[in-house]
């Protein structure tokens, strides 16, 4: 059988997404692998397909003893012999599944990595035919990765102990040069070939929100999102108990997460929406890795993470199974206070909180500018977009004026050169405002010539304004910890009087909390018109999913339901052309589908 031949059989696609066939392909042919790609890319099928068509076993080393059941009953569900071994498993279980793998019944077996230092799990595998190893969430080897476990170290020696070695793959979505170093040096990789994904998501829209009240506006968004699987992100455990509360008043159907609450709490509350049980979970950063869930729609963000890296893995968390997802973050200028507060309280190595300062900086840029939002994410991944604009983002969306700010920004350099680069934008903003606050005092800055001179303008609009400076080369702004602004050659020349200032405003639209379909960049045809149907079908699989008690998306995909709704298919000859359902999948569940179908219809 070839790759292609087993991604229709057993998952039911009938195309490799980017990268894929690439990786798979360097497995089949023997040597070591490095896959960094983004979360939802697909990177799964690319260890599992090889896994399926080498000899003997394949070893899977992924964190996460909570995931392994669901990784591997989806496995199960798709006829494919997989099984894990972990501390949560019971003597007897353990026993059958060891016989199991070796009576060669299983093809795929999930440890964590601390499983490896166990002498009899050891001797099993060294007595076996073990063709891959894969590591899973590859970065957690690396101290400058997010996720650092130290048992992830002892991989390489292991290795080495078998009697021959096996080909490795590794898999992450960290992309930075140091973790990529790390993986490769620490893992003992060898003749890798590196994969890098292309990290666009065109089914995803981005978008900031900058205004309004916050909790208001998600509670509209919830009631136009009913029934939708969303992510709500806070940066603290205080944020994230007050909107669970907040929701949970309103009879929302929600669950929160974060390292304050019990191991119990945590796991029944990620069981609970993995299963659909709950729609919505607020969690902090703690919810996280290892979120296999692909049917998410929404990922809010309450609060500005404190890098890209973060946000983009946060919100790519959102529609992996390919159909429309939405991203929205509600920024206000207070985040970047709570982010610094948080860095410096949890770094204490002065050079790592100023590259950490450093990229607190780029998020801001992020929800401050009026670029387009994902051509700023993928560039800052080191991608080189073809085009300037995506049309498909909260920014590109949003109408932008051009306006003459020749006097106002004369007005920005004056201030900044009368304080010879020794303060940060909000105390340029502040005096343009003409604040009256304590720092002002302070510093006499009540009699700078520039105090007040903007005191029409908001606070808000004045650090647009001053940021554009900034953007336009008028200013530069130093990086680290506080950085602080200064006149260039080029504001000098401004401000004495050369050339026009044109600057570019967004123009805010109301708070809106309808999903974006303007243009949907998605393969999956998300139609309201279609929705009755792909409810019904939810229905279906809700049902189905718990009396196997597995969860709904390990059934089909929501992308696959919105194909079935789109296309009605009737027999299931035709149901066996909709993506996602493999051969399988069409024997198992087919006949429930078409029948709902056709009874919808009538
Ligand atoms: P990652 O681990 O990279 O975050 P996953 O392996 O969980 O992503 O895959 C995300 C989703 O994409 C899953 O629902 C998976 O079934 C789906 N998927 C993977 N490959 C393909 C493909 N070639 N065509 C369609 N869907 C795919």
């Amino acid at each position: 059988m070839e790759p292609i031949d087993v991604l229709k059989q057993y998952f039911g696609y009938t195309s490799f997404r980017p990268g894929q066939d690439e990786v798979i392909t360097t497995l089949l042919s023997g040597r070591d692998c490095l896959a960094i790609m983004p979360t939802g890319a697909g990177k799964s099928i690319c260890f599992q397909i090889p896994a399926l068509l080498m000899p003997g076993v394949t070893l899977i080393i992924s964190p996460l003893i909570s995931l392994m059941k669901d990784q591997v009953d989806a496995l199960v569900n798709q006829h494919i012999p997989a099984t894990y071994i972990n501390s949560q498993c019971t003597f007897e279980e353990s026993k059958q599944r060891y016989a199991a793998i070796r009576a060669g019944r299983v093809r795929i077996v999930y440890v964590s990595p601390e499983r490896l230092q166990n002498a009899f799990f050891s001797g099993v595998m060294k007595s076996l035919r073990l063709s891959m190893v894969v590591v899973d969430e590859a970065h957690c080897v690396s101290q400058w990765g997010h996720d650092f476990r130290p048992s992830y170290c002892a991989i390489k020696d292991w290795v080495a102990t078998l009697p021959q070695r096996p080909v490795m793959g590794a898999f992450t979505a960290t992309a930075t040069e140091k973790v990529k170093k790390d993986m490769m040096d620490l893992l003992g990789l060898q003749r890798e070939r590196i994969f890098i994904g292309g990290f666009d998501r065109p089914n995803l829209y981005f978008r900031i929100v900058r205004h309004g009240d916050k909790m208001n506006f998600i509670l509209s968004y919830l009631h136009e999102h009913k029934d939708d699987s969303g992510i709500i992100y806070g940066a603290t455990r205080k944020e994230v108990d007050k909107v669970y509360m907040e929701l949970k008043r309103r009879g929302i159907r929600a669950g929160r997460y974060h390292a304050g609450l019990s191991d119990e709490t945590r796991r029944q509350a990620q069981e609970d929406f993995t299963y659909d049980k709950l729609d919505i979970i607020v969690a902090t950063n703690a919810f996280g890795m290892g979120i296999d869930k692909s049917n998410v729609r929404f990922i809010i963000h309450v609060q500005m993470p404190k890098n890209i890296e973060s946000y983009y893995q946060e919100a790519g968390r959102a529609g992996r199974d390919g159909a429309p997802g939405e991203c929205i973050l509600l920024y206000s200028r207070q985040d970047i206070m709570i982010q610094r507060f948080l860095i410096e309280n949890s770094v204490h190595d002065p050079e790592q909180q100023a590259i950490e300062m450093r990229m607190l900086n780029r998020m801001v840029e992020y929800c401050e500018g009026t670029h387009c939002l994902r051509h700023y994410i993928l560039t800052y991944f080191g991608e080189h977009p073809q085009w300037q604009r995506c049309e498909n983002c909260g920014n590109c969306d949003q109408e932008v004026v051009q306006e003459d700010r020749t006097k106002e920004a004369r007005l920005i350099c004056l201030c900044v050169d009368e304080l010879k680069g020794r303060f940060g934008m909000t105390m340029v903003c502040d005096i343009l405002k003409g604040s009256n606050n304590a720092k002002i005092r302070k510093y006499n800055f009540q009699h700078q010539s520039a105090f007040g001179m903007l005191g029409d303008f908001s606070t808000g609009e004045i650090r647009d304004m001053v940021r554009a400076c900034v953007d336009d080369g008028y200013l530069q702004q130093s990086e680290g910890q506080y950085p602080v602004v200064a006149l260039t050659a080029a504001g000098r020349d401004m401000m004495a009087g050369q050339g026009r200032v044109v600057q570019k405003r967004l123009v805010e639209e109301e708070q809106d909390v309808q999903t974006k379909k303007r243009k949907n960049h998605s393969t999956v045809a998300a139609d309201d018109a279609l929705r009755p149907l792909f409810d019904a079908l939810r229905a279906v699989r809700y049902d189905m999913a718990k009396e196997e008690h597995i969860p709904p998306f390990v059934i089909f995909s929501d992308a696959t339901l919105w194909e079935m709704a789109a296309q009605k298919p009737a027999t299931l000859d035709d149901m066996a052309n909709i993506k996602g359902v493999g051969n399988f999948k069409l024997n198992k569940y087919g006949k429930q589908f078409v029948q709902a179908i056709c009874s919808f219809e009538q």
